[in-house]
């Protein structure tokens, strides 16, 4: 590396999750993971990723020494990069993510110790950034939402969410690269739930390949029938993400092109408010989405 390449620290932690955004980002392909680990992610500027659990060599105390040694030496300065939705039923003991000297640390104390002294919390996937399905009733871990979470141990940090279940790659990367390149977002930079505009700015329903059906009234019965999806269950009128242009797995295709209804997985109000997968939107449901939206 460059001794002008300028070095940014961040961690990368998980709590319940099924670690589908890692596997997510594995599938990055411009930038790719190896561009991301090794190659300034930006001109000039480097993304020093130091602990992930689910793709680093490491393993046990020496690697949680890592957590400690960042925390220490970049107080203020590191991104908290947050996969998962925080476990907090009894003390948050049905999540851990390693141990010291034979104790069982839990997520909770690790994600609140290193939250307190990052540059800010990125949000990775639906879990972190609003519960998700780990948090969808009755939750019987206690999750929570990083900002919940947050909100709740008083610590104030900048929070950026990048939700889906799992995120589109470029969405994980673009964000990052943002933050790298102009700073932490302003407040026009993010919606109303904290999700970057540049990617999540249009309802799916508004550049959806099918929407021509939706507008003349043809309606799919089954999956594979040629039509819009809104009968069999699609979420797109009230789903804000890129996903009918941006295309997911390098641009070959997406939920609904491949005959799925959009299940809304970047919403916060997923999953409890967005199934069952199949049955139609209701117009009270979409009203009070809209209403709270759009104000
Ligand atoms: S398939 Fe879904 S997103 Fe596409 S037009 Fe129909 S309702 Fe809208
Ligand atoms: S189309 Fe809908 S369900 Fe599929 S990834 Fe995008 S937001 Fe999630």
């Amino acid at each position: 590396m460059s001794t002008k390449t300028a070095e940014i620290p961040a961690v990368w932690i998980t709590g319940a999750s099924c670690t589908g955004c890692s596997v997510s980002l594995l599938n990055a392909v411009s930038p790719t993971v190896k561009n991301l680990l090794i190659d300034p992610v930006i001109p000039g500027k480097h993304l020093n990723l130091r602990f992930h659990a689910t793709i680093m060599a490491g393993a046990g105390e020496p690697v949680m020494q890592v957590l400690q040694t960042t925390q220490k030496a970049n107080p203020g300065g590191y991104l908290l990069l947050v996969e998962g939705s925080v476990v907090t039923k009894d003390d948050g003991l049905y999540c851990t993510i390693g141990e010291t000297a034979g104790k069982h640390i839990t997520f909770q104390d690790k994600f609140l110790e290193l939250a307190k002294d990052s540059l800010a919390v990125v949000c990775i996937g639906t879990c972190s950034s609003f519960g998700g399905i780990p948090a969808a009733k009755p939750n019987p871990s206690g999750s929570k939402s990083v900002s919940q979470a947050l909100a709740e141990a008083g610590i104030k940090k900048p929070v950026i969410n990048v939700p889906g279940c799992p995120p589109h790659p470029d969405w994980m990367l673009g964000t990052v690269a943002m933050v790298m390149l102009k700073g932490l977002p302003g407040a026009d930079d993010l919606d109303y739930a904290l999700r970057p505009k540049a990617f999540y700015g249009k309802l799916i329903h508004e550049n959806c390949s099918r929407r021509p059906y939706f507008d003349a009234g043809k309606f799919a019965k089954r999956t594979s029938d040629e039509g819009c999806l809104f009968s069999i269950g699609c979420k797109g009128p009230m789903t804000y993400a890129d996903c009918s242009t941006r295309l997911w797995n390098n641009g070959v295709s997406w939920c609904v092109g491949a005959g799925s209804p959009c299940l809304g997985c970047c919403e916060p109000t997923f999953p409890d408010d967005t199934q069952p997968v199949f049955e139609k939107l209701n117009q009270d449901r979409l009203s009070r989405f809209l209403i709270k939206t759009r104000g």
